[in-house]
């Protein structure tokens, strides 16, 4: 009883003594929380960057082992699950054996403004729908319509698919036997431009074309050791600035001297996203623009926008500050389609930008980038 009395004091006398300090005592505890929390959560982003890079040795998860043996059509749908669950499901269920009266008509517009479907186009929709008779169904109406809008943007659709099915084929480009292409990608941080460009280089490289790739994105020390990882891979050439000289045009230079003496087919050019601000990027990148074009007339054959479907709305924004500083945008790479269920911007961006969509992301593997095709990927938001 003693001991425990004498202890009891103490500890009084201790709380007595230190009581002025406990309020700083807490905040220290909160931040450190604080910190372990933030720690934590930087190693599980690092981890997601090397599943990213090297997807093959490090699929681990068996419902990644799964997707891996599914071919595109697969992933797409996949990939478009939430999409095709939320907007594009309450589409189907709403107008599946339904009459097309104002009421279904009310409904369907306030669904299709749920997804981000620019008015101009919910009213081409609503016009047009149930105009092709009783013999089509109103789904297979709505599809057609959406169909229409992508092919219309200013390349056809069918014209991109076959260019780009081509580029893709190792035979038919050989017949043609053409040029060096140039392929710029740029887009703000994050959407996706590096990934994108390692994915092509991959999928080129397999089909047995000779590709450079331009680390630069001379910005991001991590860009240029993503691309390390992808091109050592695909068995492509990586330019990378040197430590006396970052000038990204610099790093663009090099790479299409290389592509050019190599007698490459594809010379790809992975830009900066951020910059000390807006401006600057955009003078990087028309700097890009020119040094290239004095090398060689004619390049780059394609620059495509890399846009982020998760960002909804936003996306367009960012496409039309691209648009009216870089001009000529060729197309657009949409990304994360797997991640959003507003997959339907897709429309909005061909519609308001007059621009195709060339490819289209929908995972972090190699085999989840594909060239954009309007029917597979219409078909994908509706089929169960
Ligand atoms: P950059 O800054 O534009 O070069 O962006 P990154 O290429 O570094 O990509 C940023 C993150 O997005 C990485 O973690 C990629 O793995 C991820 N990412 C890229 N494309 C896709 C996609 O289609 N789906 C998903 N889920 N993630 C993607």
């Amino acid at each position: 009883v003693k001991i425990v009395g004498s202890n009891f004091k103490m500890i009084i006398t201790l709380f007595d003594t230190y009581k002025d300090f406990l309020p700083f005592l807490g905040l220290a505890t909160i931040f450190l929380a604080g910190l372990v929390f933030f720690i934590k959560r930087k190693s599980t982003d690092a981890t997601a960057v090397t599943e990213a890079v090297q997807p093959k040795e490090l699929v681990a998860s068996s419902e990644k082992v799964v997707s891996k043996t599914l071919d595109f059509k697969e992933r797409l749908k996949l990939g478009l699950a939430k999409s095709r669950l939320g907007v594009w499901g309450k589409v189907k269920a709403l107008v599946t054996g339904a009459a097309i009266d104002q009421e279904t008509k009310e409904q369907l517009e306030a669904i299709l403004f749920q997804a981000d479907i620019p008015t101009t186009m919910v009213e081409k929709i609503l016009h047009d729908v149930g105009r092709r008779g009783e013999n089509t169904s109103l789904i297979d109406d709505i599809k057609l319509i959406m169909r229409e809008v992508f092919e219309k943007s200013s390349l056809s659709q069918g014209q991109n698919e076959q260019h780009l099915e081509k580029s893709w084929n190792t035979e038919l480009r050989e017949t043609t036997k053409m040029s060096t292409q140039v392929i710029m990608i740029v887009g703000v941080n994050g959407v996706g431009k590096t990934t994108t460009v390692g994915k092509m280089a991959a999928a080129l490289s397999r089909s047995g074309m000779k590709v450079v790739v331009a680390a630069a994105d001379t910005f991001r020390a991590a860009a240029k050791e993503q691309l390390m990882v992808w091109c050592e891979r695909a068995g492509a050439d990586l330019v990378t600035g040197h430590e006396n000289n970052n000038d990204p045009a610099a790093v663009c230079y090099q790479a299409l001297t290389k592509a050019i003496e190599l007698k490459a087919d594809y010379c790809l050019l992975d830009t900066a996203g951020r910059l000390h601000n807006n401006d600057q990027l955009m003078e990087e990148l028309k700097k890009i623009k020119r040094v290239i074009s004095k090398l060689m007339p004619g390049a780059p054959h394609e620059v495509l926008l890399v846009l982020d479907a998760m960002t909804g709305q936003n996306a367009l924004r960012q496409a039309a500050q691209f648009q009216q500083a870089l001009g000529g945008l060729t197309g657009v790479v949409l990304t994360k389609c797997d991640g959003s269920a507003k997959a339907g911007c897709a429309l909005a961006i061909v519609e308001q930008l007059k621009v195709p969509i060339r490819f289209i992301g929908v995972g972090e593997t190699l085999e989840d980038l594909n060239i954009f095709k309007a029917e597979e990927f219409v078909d994908a938001l509706f089929e169960d």
